[in-house]
């Protein structure tokens, strides 16, 4: 079983995905962790996180890790747990840059395949199903405009205790949108076979709720 959740950042497919891999029985994998990862480790060794070649060669001496755990997914890099160090702005636009090039796409794509060969998964991310997972048996393009991805983002920010700025937010999802749709290599779009799902106006357990509603509606 594989179902494929695509979206902008913010749009609140982490949640629904992690809602129905326990409903569902089937593992979650967050793939945006992975381009996080290498986009922090880009950062670390102070690597252009737009040039393919130099990451291509800094990620044959690296090694990428998922730790799934009963919890949630930990990210490890060099065996190193840096899954407190990923949630930021800073490396959620280095994640935006180094996703752009071929070469990391390739690394972690395969990596999604093997967890995907030897599990039943519910994996979320941007090309899920129209690149990594094109015969998914479901798949949902989750999506709401801007204004509100960036408030829920803010929201979060401020949650966790972090600073942030509402229009500074707002700006780097722009950005980030523009980015991830324009991009050569699987950009961010809807997959022909996918329910797009708009999810203005509704509160994350709402949007919780319509996805399970839907999901059993396929089931049947
Ligand atoms: O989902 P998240 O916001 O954590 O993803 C961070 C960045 O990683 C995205 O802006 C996108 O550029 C990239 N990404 C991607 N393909 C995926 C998942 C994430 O290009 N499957």
């Amino acid at each position: 079983m594989h179902i494929a959740i695509d979206g902008p950042s913010g749009a609140g497919k982490s949640t629904v995905a992690k809602a129905l891999a326990r409903e569902m029985n089937c593992i979650y994998l967050d793939t945006g962790a992975m381009y996080r990862t290498v986009g922090l480790l880009a950062t670390r060794l102070g690597v252009d996180t737009h040039d393919d070649k130099a990451l291509a060669k800094m990620l044959k001496n690296a090694k990428i890790e998922v730790k799934l755990l009963p919890e949630g997914q930990h990210m490890l890099l060099n065996g190193e747990d840096v899954e407190g160090l990923i949630r930021n702005e800073t490396i959620a636009m280095a994640a935006s840059d180094v996703a752009v090039c071929p070469s990391v796409r390739k690394i972690l794509v395969d990596i999604q395949r093997a967890i995907a060969e030897e599990n039943d998964v519910v994996m979320d991310g941007r090309d899920i199903g129209t690149h990594v997972l094109p015969n998914a048996e479901y798949k949902f393009f989750v999506t709401a405009s801007p204004e509100v991805r960036a408030k829920r983002r803010y929201d979060q920010l401020i949650k966790n205790g972090q600073e942030a700025d509402y229009e500074q937010v707002l700006t780097d999802v722009k950005n980030r949108d523009y980015q991830d749709t324009h991009r050569a290599e699987s950009p961010l779009q809807v997959a022909e076979d996918a329910v797009e799902v708009n999810t203005d106006g509704l509160t994350i357990e709402e949007e919780v709720s319509l996805l399970m509603a839907m999901t059993g509606q396929l089931l049947g």
